[in-house]
């Protein structure tokens, strides 16, 4: 599981005189929570900007597609990705400064409208040409204009600029070498099938690893091996069943080709007999679960039903808050009431903080 790769890893550096004393990751909790109460010491938690600009996106577009908005601008696809290009002009321009940061998002939405009293010479040019300003990627060059689309865009960027938001993206960090390494490994190692039970598990891992560092020279480097390879045939039952079903419905040149390669057969029931005898190997070359784990797992799968429960009714819903989610908010140790007191206490930018997820 994810959030316990992630303490373990975390956990284990100091044994090589290292600590992760920051770390980059989208916006969820289930990861940062685990770390946060698990790891022996002291670390940062950044948000990865593409994550964010990708959420922030995302946002844009809903409302676009769930709110009418009458005598406003239209919310088009090109104003969005203006929007987002905006937001990341003006992180990228206060890079490691959270209180910038949090000026330049909040002037964004003024900005388009036509107020330009909180901007950035640094990036708006109304300040040096008042007189012949025009918007070089809204329509027309126009202001934008509607106050209920001012208000719901505020509102979204809002979540933004808050100071929780703001100190986790002012170092503008991100994670795209991570990201590339989790997708060479994930097309080694599909998601679809369960290979964490199989010993094929452990290379596939280190095929993508090897073909990150190396590319694709970590096969030709393989087979410049000077040992003796030979090339074996493995079925189980296989020397009393399949091999002689192959070869007796095989044409001659199928059993000329074969030997042409120099191919064996061999028989893992064999294997396993063997193994078992010996006892000991069966379980080291099993890939075997210890119990405690397992009960560990099992331990925290209830805790997380259980605690999904309480959202039965409430949040869950596919409109709000979809499986997945309640999940991962179960997951890491959250019930609905957990949410309910903080919304209480704090209101929006609350949750927002607790759940590190700009809506
Ligand atoms: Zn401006």
């Amino acid at each position: 599981m994810e959030p316990a790769a992630a303490v373990e890893l975390f956990n284990r550096a100091p044994d090589q005189s290292v600590k992760f004393s920051v770390y980059t990751g989208d916006d969820d909790s289930t990861t940062e929570a685990p770390i946060r109460e698990k790891v022996t010491y002291e670390v940062e938690k950044n948000s990865d900007i593409i994550h964010m600009k990708r959420s922030l996106t995302t946002s844009l577009y809903n409302l676009s597609q769930n709110e009418k908005f009458d005598n406003c601008s239209p919310l088009s696809q090109k104003v969005i990705n203006y929007l987002v290009k905006c937001f990341s002009y003006v992180t990228a321009q206060n890079k490691g400064d959270s209180k910038g940061i949090q000026a330049a998002i909040k002037s964004i939405v003024p900005h388009d409208f036509g107020d330009h009293s909180s901007c950035e010479t640094g990036w708006c040019k109304f300040k040096s040409n008042p007189g012949t300003y025009k918007h070089k990627e809204l329509p027309y060059g126009k202001d934008m204009h509607g106050k209920k689309l001012e208000l719901e865009l505020n509102n979204i960027f809002n979540d933004y600029s808050t100071d929780a938001v703001a100190e986790k993206l002012a170092p503008l960090t991100n994670s795209p070498r991570n990201e590339a390494l989790n997708s060479v490994i994930g097309s080694k190692n599909q998601k679809i099938t369960f290979y964490g039970g199989s010993e094929s598990n452990d290379f596939r891992v280190a095929c993508g690893v090897a073909q990150t560092n190396l590319r694709y020279t970590y096969i030709s480097t393989k087979s410049r091996t000077n040992k003796n390879v030979v090339t074996v045939l493995l079925g189980h039952n296989s020397l009393t069943f399949d091999i002689p079903v192959l070869l007796r419905n095989s044409e001659s040149a199928f059993k000329e080709r074969l030997q042409a390669m120099d191919v064996f057969f061999a028989d893992c029931l064999k294997l396993f007999k063997t193994l078992v005898r010996e006892n000991k190997t069966v379980v080291e070359n099993s890939g075997v679960v210890s119990a405690s784990h397992a009960a560990e797992d099992v331990i925290y799968l209830d805790r997380r039903h259980i605690l999904m429960q309480t959202f039965k009714g409430n949040l869950h819903h596919p409109q709000y808050l979809k499986k997945n989610m309640i999940e991962k908010i179960s997951g890491s140790g959250l019930a609905f009431q957990d949410l309910q007191r903080v919304y209480g206490r704090f209101g929006k930018e609350g949750l927002i903080a607790t759940l590190s997820q700009p809506p």
